[in-house]
């Protein structure tokens, strides 16, 4: 038995159903699922995904395919009661790509296909309307000539001359017969069957147009999947003005309102809403135009919701007042309507709590921090367009995609300004800040690709004037060339010539709610990477569970203290040094308090001091001799210190434990700072939980020494001030070596907190401060992917965590583990910590919302969060 590559759908019956994306892609998928429920779908066959991957592999079709098209073609002549190829009642039918992966306007698709000089007759007859079918017949040649025969579509522009009356569509016609002989030298094919066989080919082909595969790099969709072609009997929305045709959102994509969103054209194709020909109308006025259709849309709309129990985009056709629907598929999003969407279809009960917050995208939801003008900020509009993707954004107007791709590559931004877009554009899409458009509505290519990148973008913005020769633009009544700064807000549609002060949005109330029930389904704790008392207010706000790295040493640099540290590093003595610190203690004191205070009842991780000290002292002249005047010493003695303190590799040298051990009198300056301060704030009824931790540790006699130090202190002070409290005494895991003999270190250890910035540093043996030179031509040659400073290497510096991990908690089950590398808050990273099972990941205080959604996800099993969004 041959391979079945052909399932027929129509009428209540369908080969196939949703679940067969894969060999039907999604279009097709859902057209049989939709059959499957009772939805009036105008008949049809999807020839399967593994055609179009053997006519690509062997450049012709696959035996058997023949008959099983033509059995597929019966099918729908038998419900349509017409034949293909029929003089006196035709049948039309589309053909059309459709991939596993929905990937817009990238790949072909043909309309009409079935007429000729007469079956264009029979059509007009059985129409009763000679005008409509002789323009399908102008769009057929058209389409067809453009996609199945490579004649570029602005010859036949050029050739499309007004039709008010038939004759004038007969000449046009005529004129793209011409066109097309000229063009190809032959004349145009007549024969529907070998029409239909060219635009099958047509369509395997355009998987590997050059957009089709741009995309796919984008997406991340494999070249090997191929693409699903669907025909389909076509139905007419341009047969009248009781004919219409339509796109509708079940929701709103902007902002995830319930309610219709869309918009329609009465007698018009579809093609005419995509081009944006015509202006369409909004849905809200369907209702009025067309009762009964409408009536039949909300019913239909409110059963694929149920159904998919998903938002839906939906492509519609009225003809002569009968509704069909032509194409459903999950409806693209901004990200605050996909938080908003799942949070409300949760309410609604449409989908568990669990399954909402797995749909939460955590790199979309970092979009929702994006920014938004500053509220009280004072501007002038220069125009209005339609609102399509919200947030703000500001750049240089760039006026085609090359070039914008061009200058964010050198760090520029940049606002992408364009008549429209088109799928030529996504690459410059992608790298601009925003985009704005003069023309287009709110289901233009643009609305839907900037919502589905999170991207601020301004579509149809009709006081837009662009003028591609001089690149220059005029918005309103102001004229700019390129590369002069405008901003635009996706929120409210507003362009505004030059900087607006922008700033980050609070999060929605029901983007919380989702991170309260995402709370509940995780195991792996959430806390900030937070040096302030003003740090760790935000990050409590933003939901962390504690402070999982407080580096000390950013309190140093405060202008108030840096001169007080340089005046210890640059003590003759020991003496000296103690005397400076005495200075530094009550100020280091006071903000324990303080963070204490803040983080009443959650645990508070303080990291002792870790950076080289030459990172404290002065490099220009003029600040040295500042320095020494202040200090009473010479100009000389400051220059020989800063030589002695010189090293050729600072980030191996005199840094992290190695200044404790060397300079005790540091360490047991903070650890008497800590302590004092948990007194302090336990005094005033605070319930305080510090965790003292030792940075780069490499070896059990280091740890030891600095242990033994603090519990030392801590026993000093806790005899002092007559109170107790609760600490644990734990390192960092940020050498390789610690690592690998994590079980020594573990048996004094209370915690273990993997630094990943220095263990990927010295694993990799890459420089944090410098691999920028070579990392980019890395990337490009394509020696590795993902940079290991973002995403944790899983593979190699993962090794030595899970080592870690298995070591430590051999030795002490107890061990409590988690880490404060700037990875923490990378949803892969997070994935990974959890199947490692870590204690905690500890992030940046922004990053705490997007740690918590992630850490559920990966409970739940949610995998590869990434890239969903296709
Ligand atoms: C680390 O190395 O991962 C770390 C958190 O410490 P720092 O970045 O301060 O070196
Ligand atoms: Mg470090």
């Amino acid at each position: 038995m041959k391979k079945k590559l052909v399932y027929r759908f129509g009428e209540g019956r369908a080969e196939g159903s949703a679940k067969m994306k894969d060999v039907l892609g999604g279009k097709g998928a859902n057209l049989a699922e939709m059959v499957r429920i009772g939805l009036p779908v105008p008949p049809g066959f999807t020839i399967a995904t593994a055609a179009c991957v053997y006519y690509m592999r062997r450049r012709r079709m696959p035996p058997g395919l023949k008959s099983m098209v033509a059995k597929g073609m019966a099918f729908i002549e038998g419900i349509m009661g017409r034949r293909f190829g029929d003089p006196e009642n035709p049948l039309l039918v589309s053909v059309r790509s459709g991939a596993r992966a929905s990937m817009p306007g990238m790949m072909d698709t043909v309309l009409n296909l079935g007429l000729n000089d007469k079956t264009v007759t029979g059509l007009a007859r059985v129409t009763g309307n000679r005008w409509f079918a002789l323009d399908a017949y102008r769009r057929f040649i058209q389409l067809f000539g453009d996609v199945v025969l490579k004649i570029p579509k602005e010859e036949f522009e050029r050739r499309m001359s007004a039709v008010g009356d038939e004759a004038e569509l007969e000449r046009v016609i005529g004129a793209f017969k011409e066109l097309v002989r000229e063009r190809t030298g032959a004349e145009f094919p007549v024969e529907p069957e070998r029409q239909l066989w060219l635009a099958i080919e047509a369509v395997f082909n355009s998987w590997n147009n050059p957009r089709a595969q741009e995309y796919r790099r984008l997406y991340g969709i494999p070249d090997s999947w191929g693409t699903a072609v669907n025909v389909q009997a076509m139905v007419f929305g341009n047969l009248g003005n009781d004919s219409a045709t339509g796109v509708v959102f079940t929701r709103d994509p902007a902002t995830g309102e319930k309610k219709l969103y869309g918009e329609y054209l009465t007698n018009a194709q579809g093609e005419d809403i995509v081009a944006g020909i015509r202006t369409p109308e909004p849905i809200a006025k369907l209702p009025e135009e067309h009762p009964r259709v409408y009536r039949h849309l909300v019913r239909f709309l409110s059963r694929l919701e149920r159904h998919y129990q998903d938002m839906m985009d939906v492509e519609w056709t009225a003809e002569k007042g009968r509704l069909w629907i032509l194409q459903c598929r999950s409806g693209k999003r901004s990200p605050l309507a996909m938080v908003k969407i799942a949070h409300d279809m949760a309410r609604e009960r449409l989908i568990s709590r669990q399954e909402a917050v797995a749909r939460v995208e955590p790199e979309l939801v970092g979009s929702l921090l994006h920014k938004q003008i500053a509220p009280g900020a004072v501007y002038e509009v220069a125009a209005t367009g339609i609102a399509a993707s919200p947030g703000a954004a500001m750049g240089e107007v760039v006026l085609d995609a090359r070039r914008a791709v061009e200058l964010a590559g050198a760090g520029r931004k940049v606002i992408l300004v364009r008549h429209q877009t088109s799928a030529d554009d996504v690459a410059g899409m992608a790298k601009a800040e925003g985009i704005l458009t003069a023309i287009g509505g709110t289901t233009s290519h643009a609305a839907v690709v900037a919502r589905g990148m999170g991207k601020p973008a301004v579509v149809g913005c009709g006081a837009l004037q662009i003028d591609y020769e001089r690149q220059r633009i005029k918005v309103g009544r102001q004229e700019i060339a390129a590369g002069a700064i405008v901003t635009i807000d996706g929120t409210t549609g507003n362009v505004i010539v030059g900087e607006v002060p922008l700033e980050e949005p609070r999060l929605a109330g029901e983007f919380n709610t989702l991170l309260g029930w995402a709370d509940r389904f995780r195991r792996l704790r959430v806390r900030a990477n937070a040096d302030t008392p003003k740090d760790a207010q935000k990050a409590r706000e933003f939901g962390a569970e504690g402070i999982g790295l407080c580096r000390t040493e950013h309190m140093f640099f405060a202008p108030d203290r840096v001169g007080v540290m340089q005046e210890m590093i640059l003590a003759p003595d020991e003496a000296g040094r103690k005397r400076a610190l005495d200075k530094l203690l009550p100020m280091q004191q006071e903000d324990f308090v303080q963070i204490f205070r803040v983080m009443d009842g959650l645990p508070v991780t303080i990291r002792t001091l870790d950076p080289p000290l030459h990172e404290f002292l002065p490099r220009e002249e003029s600040r040295i001799v500042e320095l020494a005047e202040r200090l009473g010493i010479t100009v000389a003695r400051v220059k020989e210190r800063l030589q002695e303190l010189e090293e050729d590799n600072p980030m191996l040298g005199f840094r992290g434990c190695r200044l404790g051990i060397v300079y005790p009198e540091i360490t047991a300056m903070q650890a008497r700072a800590i302590f004092s301060a948990a007194c302090v704030a336990k005094k005033e009824g605070i319930k305080v939980l510090p965790e003292v931790m030792i940075p780069l540790v490499s070896d059990l006699a280091e740890f030891v020494r600095q242990r033994q130090l603090v519990d030392g202190v801590a026993s000093e002070v806790f005899a002092e001030q007559r109170v107790r409290v609760g600490y644990l005494v734990g390192t960092m895991i940020e050498v390789p070596r610690a690592a690998l003999l994590a079980d020594e270190i573990a048996r004094v250890a209370d915690f273990f907190s993997y630094g990943t910035n220095d263990l990927t540093q010295l694993t990799f043996a890459f420089s944090r401060d410098d691999y920028g030179k070579f990392f980019g031509e890395y990337q490009r040659l394509g020696v590795m992917k993902e940079n290991p400073f973002d995403t944790l290497d899983t593979k190699g510096v993962g090794t030595l965590v899970r080592m870690g991990v298995q070591l430590g908690r051999k030795v002490n089950p107890k061990l409590k583990i988690g880490i404060c590398g700037e990875h923490g808050g990378d949803p892969a990273t997070i994935e990974f910590c959890e199947s490692v099972g870590l204690d905690y990941v500890s992030c940046s205080p922004f990053r705490i919302p997007i740690a918590r959604l992630v850490a559920a996800q990966a409970k739940l099993g949610v995998k590869g969060a990434r890239g969903r969004s296709v």
